[in-house]
């Protein structure tokens, strides 16, 4: 958890740095990606007129499917520029709890599609091979692949 004492805050900046274990992903069990790895922290907390400020940054690592060509993936992962900001007169507790908050900074900066690199070149949707690996007929032929097949089709016949 990450948390902090609203009272100290209130005398002093305070520095929160630190690792949590894995779980802080608190990624749901059919979700794309699953970590395995610890998340670092540091976040700078102080008082400002009437809120508390968080700056700072998280970051973790995380492991997926591409979705061009299918093979793993490990991909890291960070918020560099975290800004939150708690109206105090909305904090009732004397411990700060910002663990959720925190990882959702993290969560938004997961890719939609998880992919191995910008460039990867994907599985050919014709023979099924790994173009990143190997160079088939098709690929060559880029988009003109599924014509090809149709004039192979046609000298069968
Ligand atoms: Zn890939
Ligand atoms: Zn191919």
């Amino acid at each position: 958890m990450i948390k902090f004492s609203v009272s100290r805050v209130e005398k002093e900046p305070i520095l929160l740095e630190g690792t949590e274990g894995p779980e802080f992903w608190a990624l749901p069990e059919n979700d794309p990606y699953t970590s395995d790895e610890e998340v670092e922290y540091e976040l700078q907390v102080r008082s400002a007129a009437g809120s508390i400020l968080v700056t700072g940054w998280v970051r973790g690592t995380v492991n997926a499917v591409c979705g061009r060509c299918l093979e793993p993936v490990t991909m890291e992962i960070s918020a560099e520029d975290i800004e939150l900001y708690y109206a105090k007169s909305d904090i009732h507790e004397e411990e700060l709890d910002i663990t959720a908050d925190v990882r959702d900074e993290l969560l938004i900066e997961l890719p939609m599609n998880p992919l191995c690199s910008d460039e990867c070149e994907g599985l050919c949707p014709v023979c099924g091979v790994n173009r990143n690996k190997t160079e088939c007929q098709c690929s060559r032929q880029g988009n003109l692949a599924w014509g090809a097949l149709d004039s192979i089709v046609t000298e069968e016949k």
